[in-house]
């Protein structure tokens, strides 16, 4: 059996997969949202280099959709899961597009007539850009392929659209069509690669924070839509229509935090928050910038290095987290205490960044807890050994990236290797007639 499935395509089963696929493997990537690419593609720009994500990923992306090895589901899921190492039998349910993949040349025409258009939040953009009912999550998005949200289209909704509806009359391939239904594909495959991610901690669990309640609190991943050339504001920092002047950031929002018993820490907060005060001083250079934190843990590749460099840029690291962000009047405050100093004190802000952790994700985990993927106490998955973190303990299942634990993606590059490099291995043990 020379067939692998990869559930997810953010950069971890996008890795393992270009690595299977150049190896001469059929790679089955199965992906539940529209695109390919996962978190990484809403990050501006990556620390510790400040490289430009897209830079890195798009080119990635692009080849997982071009490969000639690689099979592409997205806006799919894994159904039923049954068989052994060396001979899975896969359901891949496909949800409807409703354009038809093989005619949509990607021109947009059809998202420029949508009546709905600039009135839907893109989740993408983190609910801060605007999208129609016909849409791409973003430019760069593979398949560039247009996606009608069955949700917020008049037609598919409601029965009934402006006349025409427009997006089908503008388009000239004939792509649109509302008639699609979901539809299931059966696969044989040899070994199974599961690299679902994470989601991000929702900071509403932790309502002294005032996210939801106050527009000035914004989580980092929103921010990373704010800071990106692309992104809703193309790249400039404004809140509450301005540029902020006094802004703090908080570490550990749902963290090591027994509160919401998440005990562990989300390891890439601590740099993602350094990166974003880099950057939030570089677009405001009259901001004052102050980062709130328990204790640093710089623990990569130059990244102790980075850090040393964003406090010699005037950005102020005061230990000990904010407890409380309040409004007086029209103002915003945060309270905390300077745990160096031993002082308690009250800070008018007009931007406040919750540096929210990483969490096992809610949705779709279903079909591979069936599998018996077990779960630490942290609900990521885990195999039978932390010294071997690809393993599931299940014969031909192996895990990549986020899934497994909060990290960064140089590690999350690297176990996505090695996940693949330990099917493969299954691959060809079944292959040469070997049991895996
Ligand atoms: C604000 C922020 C900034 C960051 N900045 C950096 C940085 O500068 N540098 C750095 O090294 N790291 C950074 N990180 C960490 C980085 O986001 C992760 O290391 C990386 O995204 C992990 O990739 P992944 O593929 O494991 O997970 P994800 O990016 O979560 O991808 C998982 C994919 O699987 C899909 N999926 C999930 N469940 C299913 C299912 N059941 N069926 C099919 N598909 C499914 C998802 O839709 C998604 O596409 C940052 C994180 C945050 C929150
Ligand atoms: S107008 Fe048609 S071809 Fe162009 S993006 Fe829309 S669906 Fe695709
Ligand atoms: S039918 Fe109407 S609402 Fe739906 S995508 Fe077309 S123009 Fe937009």
């Amino acid at each position: 059996m020379k067939e692998v499935l990869v559930i997810g395509a953010g950069i971890a089963g996008i890795q393992a997969s270009l690595d299977m696929a150049d190896a001469g493997f059929t790679v089955h990537l199965v992906e539940k949202e529209a695109t390919v690419g996962g978190h990484m593609a809403q990050t501006d720009k990556v620390f510790p280099t400040l490289d430009c994500s897209s830079c890195i990923l798009t080119p990635k992306m692009v080849s997982v959709g071009q490969h000639p090895n690689i099979r592409l589901y997205t806006l799919s899921e894994v159904g039923k899961i049954e068989g052994e190492a060396g001979n899975f039998t896969i359901e891949v349910i496909r949800h409807p597009r409703y354009v038809d993949e093989s005619k949509c040349t990607g021109c947009g025409a059809c998202a420029e007539a949508c009546v709905m258009k600039g009135r839907i939040k893109n989740a993408f953009d983190m609910g801060i850009g605007k999208r129609g009912a016909v849409y791409i999550p973003f430019p760069q998005a593979v398949p560039l392929k247009y996606t009608i949200d069955p949700e917020t289209c008049l037609t598919l909704s409601r029965g009934k659209c402006k006349k025409g509806p427009p997006c089908k009359l503008a388009c000239a391939a004939e792509a649109i069509n509302f008639e699609d239904t979901e539809k299931t594909v059966t696969l044989r495959v040899g070994a199974i690669v599961i690299a679902t991610g994470y989601d991000p901690f929702d900071p509403k669990l932790k309502p002294e924070y005032g996210y939801g309640k106050y527009p000035e609190v914004l989580t980092a991943l929103e921010v990373e839509r704010l800071c990106s050339a692309s992104g809703p504001t193309l790249g400039e920092i404004i809140v509450n229509g301005k540029k902020p002047t006094k802004v703090f950031f908080i570490h550990c929002v749902g963290s090591r935090d027994h509160t919401v018993d998440n005990l562990y820490c989300s390891r890439v907060c601590c740099m993602f928050t350094a990166k974003q005060a880099h950057l939030v001083k570089d677009k405001v250079p009259d901001a004052k910038v102050t980062v709130t934190y328990i204790d640093i843990r710089a623990f990569g590749k130059g990244y102790e290095e980075f850090y040393n460099r964003v406090q010699s840029e005037g950005i102020i690291y005061r230990r000990g987290v904010i407890s409380e962000v309040f409004k007086k009047g029209d103002k915003l405050f945060v309270r905390g205490e300077d745990t160096l100093l031993g002082e308690t004190y009250e800070e008018v802000a007009d931007m406040v960044v919750l540096a929210a952790g990483l969490v096992q994700r809610k949705e779709g985990l279903e079909i591979i807890r069936k599998l018996g993927v077990q779960t630490g106490e942290d609900r990521f998955f885990t195999g039978p050994s932390p010294l071997d973190p690809v393993e599931t303990g299940l014969p031909g299942i192996f895990l990549a990236g986020c899934c497994v634990g909060p990290k960064d993606i140089p590690d999350t590059v690297v176990q996505a290797s090695g996940a693949a490099s330990r099917a493969m291995s299954v691959l060809a043990a079944a292959t040469s007639g070997g049991n895996g």
